[in-house]
């Protein structure tokens, strides 16, 4: 199964693609992850991908396509099928992806955008808490981890991501419409599209993306 999840920040996309690896062994590729694994070995793209990520704006179509390009390149990934979290977010890059796919002989099989209110949004980006090493997400007042500031997953040390404060936030959901918003048009005139309500529990959402 090749799948894209769309979605505003907040809405669900990492804890359901973190599931869909889980069970399905579809292979997760991340595009924010894959960011903040380059800040963190402070690489040069790493640097470059800061500027951007630490005001919510979308780091520059060209360097995110090539970096997405290349961990698409894997045989693994086209062998096992993949889940693309946080990418394509701009039409430039969706038909970039079409070419990658379309030159590794493959298809998509659903862009899947999930839905919900914005109040929904903003609630669960506040309070939200991933675990640096396994990337397990938590959110201290619905979900919080069994000790605090511990994985439960894997032990390591939970940590409040940078762009999550209030003002970032913002500019992250103002980037989703305008630039984001259209990749859901794109996906629909392809035929690709799939709505999912994704403002209940994350296992609704599973459910709904694995039955279609
Ligand atoms: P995420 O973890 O998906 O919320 O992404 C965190 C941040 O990484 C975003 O706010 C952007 O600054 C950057 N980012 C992630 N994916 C992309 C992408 N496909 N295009 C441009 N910037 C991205």
């Amino acid at each position: 199964m090749r799948l894209i999840l769309i979605g505003p920040p907040g809405v669900g996309k990492g804890t359901v693609s973190a599931l869909l690896q889980q069970r399905l062994g579809l292979i997760t590729l991340s595009s924010g992850e894959i960011f903040r694994r380059e800040i963190e070995a402070e690489t040069d793209l790493g640097r470059l991908a800061q500027r951007y990520i630490q005001h919510g704006e979308l780091v520059p179509n060209g360097v995110t396509i090539e970096m997405m390009a290349k961990r698409l390149r894997d045989p693994a990934v086209v062998r096992h099928g993949f889940v693309l979290d946080g990418f394509p977010r701009t039409v430039k890059q969706a038909e970039a992806l079409d070419e990658i796919l379309f030159n590794h002989g493959i298809d998509l099989d659903k862009a899947v955008s999930m839905e919900v209110p914005e109040d929904i949004v903003v609630a669960r980006l506040s309070g939200r808490i991933g675990c640096t090493k396994c990337g397990a997400i938590y959110n201290s007042a619905s979900h919080p981890p069994k000790r605090e500031g511990i994985c439960d997953v894997c032990n390591s040390p939970l940590f409040v991501r940078d762009d999550d404060k209030p003002e970032t936030v913002r500019e992250r959901i103002r980037s989703f419409w305008t630039n984001t918003a259209p990749v859901i048009e794109y996906y629909e005139s392809t035929g690709s599209l799939m709505r999912v309500d994704a403002s209940k529990d994350p296992e609704s959402t599973y459910a709904a993306i694995t039955a279609a």
